[in-house]
């Protein structure tokens, strides 16, 4: 075969056969099949989409190219959660110490930041100490031992994800339902889990603009899990502005501890809440959404799912006593409203790229990330304002960055009179 072929092939309309696509993705594994011709097919599958059965064999190749997880002798229910990505999203961090204390096993292979959306493992990782890369048996026993734990794809499992996701992130080929449906049920299937409770996210601060399309994505990604034995729960969650009041990297994690430590505010633990009673009802620890619900705050105030967590972080080498110095940000500035209103829409998406300049992302892949980055978000959509109020306060550890940020983030909300109430759980499959 030869790559130029195929790639004008797919850019044609032709779909591939798993023969090829095997062919294809194993050689750029192997570096026989160029970073060029990679980003090339990538853009063409962007254009022209995928069927049904092309893009069950990409989900296939993208997990056979590593090993897979076996807890079938775990004695409990094993089950994840994944979301596909927006600004703010810190659930992972709070539901799987919730789902530990609560008996269940969820091992959770997680990403890194993604074009304008910020990734769990980045997060993770302002921890020091805190270990993403483990060996799958160290994976597997830390699940086990602890009920939860959270680790990257590695060249031991999804390594195809690995590395096609960091592709994806510098060539703008994130937003395409093969793709993510390769990308998300790959390293899910990959887990050996037997229930999976995915976050759709909707709105302008994520790839699924409209409901249209996330419903699209979301029966996309059902049909692969019962076609894998997963049960698949699909919620749609609103992302029409930041979840919680933080985004970035240590910042998130604090917003996280606060949350499992009973304070976290009201949109944050509404999802959370929503997206754990699915995997506890899939578990049959509870019966209805609102027992479910329920339970997950017992826990909390319990301290348990807390002390889940401090396990997690401390199994995996993680040293929580010196986090806040480690991630203390030696600047930061404030943006301002310009008239008295309500603050009655935010440009989620541009407040995701003023995150990525100030360091919480990647524009090319050798770039260093800025820990102590991230901002806190003073006011919310429906929140009263007046003329000098501030809006945002935008934090890091580079000036120049700092700057670019607060201008780009002067243009991302305006105030009205007023502003129609949207919901925050839009749904479920
Ligand atoms: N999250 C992922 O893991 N992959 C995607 O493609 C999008 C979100």
């Amino acid at each position: 075969m030869i790559p130029a072929d195929l790639i004008s092939k797919k850019r044609d309309g032709h779909a591939f056969t798993k023969n090829e696509l095997t062919w294809f993705i194993n050689g750029y594994l192997a570096g026989k099949i160029t970073e060029a011709q990679m980003t090339a097919l990538l853009m063409a599958i962007f254009y022209t989409g995928m069927g049904e059965e092309e893009t069950f064999a990409l989900v296939d190749v993208m997990l056979n190219s590593g090993s897979t997880l076996d807890f079938s002798d775990s004695g409990t229910y094993v089950a994840d959660k994944h979301s596909t990505g927006g600004v703010g999203d810190k659930v992972s961090l709070i539901l799987a110490p919730i789902m530990a204390a609560a008996g269940l096993n969820n091992p959770m292979i997680a990403g890194r930041g993604l074009g304008f959306t910020g990734g769990t493992i980045d997060k993770l990782e302002t921890i020091p100490g805190f270990d993403t890369s483990p060996t799958l048996e160290t994976f597997k026993d830390w699940v086990e031992k602890n009920g939860c734990s959270i680790m990257a794809q590695s060249d031991q499992i999804c390594p195809a994800d690995k590395k096609i996701y960091t592709l994806r992130d510098q060539t703008g080929t994130i937003p395409t339902v093969p793709l993510i449906c390769g990308s998300i049920m790959s390293k899910k299937i990959a887990e050996g889990i037997s229930g999976l409770v995915l976050d759709i996210k909707v709105g302008n601060g994520t790839f699924m603009k409209t409901m249209e399309q996330a419903r699209n994505l979301g029966s996309w990604m059902k049909k692969i899990g019962t076609a894998f034995n997963i049960e698949t729960d699909i919620v749609f969650t609103n992302m029409s502005q930041p979840l919680g009041r933080f985004a970035g990297l240590a910042c998130e994690v604090q917003e996280s501890i606060k949350a499992l430590k009973g304070n976290g505010p009201k949109d944050l633990m509404d999802v959370t809440y929503e997206l754990g009673a699915k995997l506890l009802i899939q578990a049959n620890f509870a019966n209805q959404m609102d027992e479910a619900i329920q339970l997950q705050r017992s826990l909390i105030d319990s301290g348990q799912a807390l002390d889940a967590f401090d396990t997690m972080v401390d199994t995996q080498g993680g040293r929580l006593d010196e986090f806040d110095s480690n991630t203390k940000p030696d600047h930061e500035t404030v943006v301002h409203a310009p008239k008295d209103g309500i603050i009655e829409w935010m440009d989620t998406e541009s407040i995701g790229w003023a995150l990525v300049t100030l360091g919480c992302g990647r524009i090319n892949p050798e770039n260093s990330i800025d820990n102590s980055a991230g901002i806190e978000f003073l006011k919310k959509v429906g929140e009263e304002t007046h003329k000098g109020d501030p809006v945002f306060r935008l934090f890091n550890s580079d000036p120049e960055r700092l700057d670019s940020a607060s201008s780009m983030l002067e243009k991302t909300f305006s105030t009205g009179e007023s502003v129609q109430g949207s919901a925050l759980i839009l749904g479920n499959l």
